[in-house]
């Protein structure tokens, strides 16, 4: 697979990661929705986070911003290849399965640490008015996933280039990272709580993190794990957006946050 993906050319290598980018949202987005809205309500597991009507066309702005996230991630799969191509990255191609493991879990651990430093910077008065396209989705949904401005796409999008000079991964170790990403994505952009009785702090309570990202803008920067927010003291307690839930609620209408 490592031979075949550099021996493409230019053009079908963007042409891939168009239809695989494109595929994916679609795929991971359709079935956290049957799954959250149909499938797991239906046999009582959890419960939805945020009872609040979404903004009257947001979901048509969400697959809009959405659509140009994913032609800036299908192109830019021209910046991994083209590393190859230069030489300032190899591929490993006799890695074993607990080798690709491994890498799995590093670029598991570094997708985090990438993801929270990038996001705190979103949320620096220089760069915040980049990030508030992704941020008029309040009540969050499995769409909201690549909902950016193109910015904030180009920042998050480059997370495997550091590590791909860095190590010589397998190219399954790489191509896990989108995927892995994605489907932790669609769980924090639920808007449904998967495991309510685990504690706040549980790695299974990530969807209730960033709902409360989106409920309160500020704080809770991490993706699925809370090291970075921990290390750096922007947590937010559990209860951060309570008072705004509950008046909503009280009003019956939509609250708007930011
Ligand atoms: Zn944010
Ligand atoms: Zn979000």
């Amino acid at each position: 697979m490592a031979h075949t993906f550099e021996s493409l050319t230019a053009w079908q290598v963007m042409l891939a990661g168009l239809v695989f980018f494109g595929g994916i949202y679609l795929l991971f987005g359709i079935a956290t929705w049957l799954l959250t809205r149909y499938v797991l309500p239906a046999l009582g597991w959890g419960g939805v986070l945020d009872t609040r009507p979404l903004v009257p066309g947001q979901l048509r702005r969400e697959l809009t911003q959405s659509s140009v996230s994913i032609l800036i991630f299908g192109l830019g799969m021209i910046f991994p290849w083209g590393l190859l191509q230069l030489g300032w990255a190899h591929l490993d191609p006799d890695a074993g399965g607990w080798q690709i493991f491994l890498e799995i879990l590093v670029l598991v651990a570094w997708n985090d640490v990438h993801f929270w430093v990038n996001h705190r910077l979103l949320h620096t008065r220089l760069l915040r008015r980049f990030h508030l396209p992704h941020h008029r989705s309040v009540v969050t949904t499995p769409f909201s996933t690549y909902s950016f401005h193109p910015l904030e796409a180009l920042m998050l999008g480059n997370v495997i280039l550091l590590p791909m000079v860095l190590h010589d991964f397998s190219f399954w170790s790489l191509f896990s990272v989108p995927l892995f990403s994605l489907f932790f994505n669609c769980v924090g952009h639920a808007n449904y709580d998967f495991f309510p009785r685990v504690s706040y702090a549980h790695w299974f309570a990530a969807s209730r993190r960033h709902h409360l990202h989106h409920a309160c803008y500020n704080g809770n920067y991490g993706f699925q794990f809370t090291f970075m927010d921990r290390l750096f003291r922007t947590r937010l307690p559990a209860d951060a957006a309570s008072a705004q839930l509950a008046m909503a609620g009280r009003r019956g209408g939509v609250e708007r946050s930011v």
